[in-house]
């Protein structure tokens, strides 16, 4: 297992950068649109990328914080679903990830 407060650091540094990523996201979509209708169509299909973009940002952030508590109660590496080790191998890639591989990709 590696070090707790070092996976801490880097689950709240890709925090910040997905809470700076959604508040941009955020803040392109509140810009008052182009008049022209084309371009308002256009437009329109680029908010719903940035929208997507948005959701899966807080999406990622929702799973950071979830993995920060367990960090705190201590159950961090543990799969939410059977308990068994998530194995470092996944921890390393996915730093967030709740389940070991084979609830996740039940
Ligand atoms: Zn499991």
């Amino acid at each position: 297992m590696s070090d707790v407060t070092t996976v801490k650091r880097a689950l709240e540094d890709r925090r910040n950068v997905l809470s700076t990523k959604a508040e941009e996201i955020e803040g392109t979509l509140r810009t008052p649109g182009n008049p022209d209708f084309a371009e308002q169509a256009t437009e329109a299909e680029g908010d719903e990328v940035l929208e997507g973009l948005e959701s899966s940002a807080l999406l990622e952030i929702a799973q950071i914080n979830a993995a920060l508590a367990r960090i705190e109660n201590g159950t961090y590496g543990e799969c939410t679903t059977c308990g068994d080790p998530v194995g470092e191998d996944r921890l390393a890639s996915v730093p967030h990830a709740a389940q070991c591989i084979t609830c996740a990709s039940r």
